[in-house]
């Protein structure tokens, strides 16, 4: 029987971890504040945000929400984080990307001091994460690390294999199973025999952005499919990377869309936001 990676029990489980400890912490006279910057009204940017001010309800983290109109410029964005930067009440600040086309992403992910940069863009912590120092992690990565820790699926000296090498999923997923001790392979749009590569995985994590791309075909007999990619089909239901049906029949474990990765990188938000006042 194929294991089903339940995403949203898991983080359903994170998330009640950490308001416990969130609960401790209030009693210590620890508050966690989360400012969320959000630039115009693009409507999938605003499901994510209001998921996360949810999220930050639920686990008891008070979230600031900063909306600014489409045509704002950089400068006062830059002004703005900068604000947040200061301000001792706020320990994470999140832009939700993407942002319109006359402001640069890399600036604004730039300008977020590191140590409130809690979607560990920055790229101090994106070095620290390749040092192997400590961090904020970036949490679909994150979060899959916990998918497949809290199923049981051990990482240490497997085959892992990566498709897709964005700096958000696919380099940061590489660094994190390496540090599990997988051994690792990344391919992308320019890797040669695919399909031969992608065999080669006991754990599949398919980040390539392109509706059921990954087929059984791709998928050694056992392997454990992790799929990161979310789309909506022409009858309006969500789909992933990874063609769900003929896969599940290979996989011995396979994550769903939705129900899979999705919940867990918010789940892995409201940790890095709990993170800014351990220790
Ligand atoms: P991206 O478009 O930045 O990167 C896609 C990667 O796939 C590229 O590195 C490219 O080299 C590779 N690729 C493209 N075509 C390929 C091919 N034919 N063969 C092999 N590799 C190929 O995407 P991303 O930001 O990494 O996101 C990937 C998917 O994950 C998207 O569907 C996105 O919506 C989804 N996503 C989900 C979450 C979540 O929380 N569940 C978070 C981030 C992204």
């Amino acid at each position: 029987m194929t294991q089903m990676i339940d995403g949203k029990a898991i983080s359903a489980k994170i998330k009640e971890e950490l308001k416990a400890e969130v609960g401790q912490k209030k009693e210590e006279g620890k508050e966690i504040c989360l400012a969320v910057v959000q630039v115009g009204n693009d409507a999938a940017s605003c499901v994510y945000v209001n998921n996360k001010k949810k999220a930050c309800a639920f686990v008891g983290i008070k979230s600031l929400a900063y909306e600014l109109e489409e045509t704002v410029s950089e400068e006062e964005l830059l002004l703005l984080i900068e604000k947040l930067n200061q301000d001792e009440k706020v320990n994470g600040i999140l832009v939700q990307l993407p942002l319109p086309e006359h402001i640069s992403e890399e600036r604004v992910i730039n300008a977020i001091s590191p140590s409130k940069d809690v979607d560990g863009f920055h790229p101090v912590n994106v070095g620290n994460l390749c040092i192997g120092r400590k961090g904020f992690l970036p949490c679909t990565p994150a979060g899959i690390i916990q998918l497949l820790k809290r199923s049981g699926v051990e990482i240490e000296g497997k085959e892992c294999v990566v498709i897709g090498r964005s700096n958000i999923v696919g380099k940061p997923m590489q660094m994190l199973l390496l540090r599990e001790n997988g051994t690792v392979t990344i391919a992308h749009s320019r890797t040669k025999n695919l399909k031969e590569v992608a065999k080669r995985a006991d754990i599949l994590v398919v980040a390539v952005g392109k509706p059921k791309f990954i087929t059984a075909d791709f998928v050694k007999e056992g392997a454990v499919v992790i799929d990161v990619g979310i789309h909506r089909n022409n009858e309006n239901k969500l789909c992933g990377d990874v063609d769900f049906d003929s896969v599940k029949e290979k996989a011995s474990a396979i994550t769903p869309v939705p129900g899979g990765v999705g919940p867990m990188t918010i789940a892995m938000l409201m940790n890095n936001c709990v993170e800014t006042i351990r220790n």
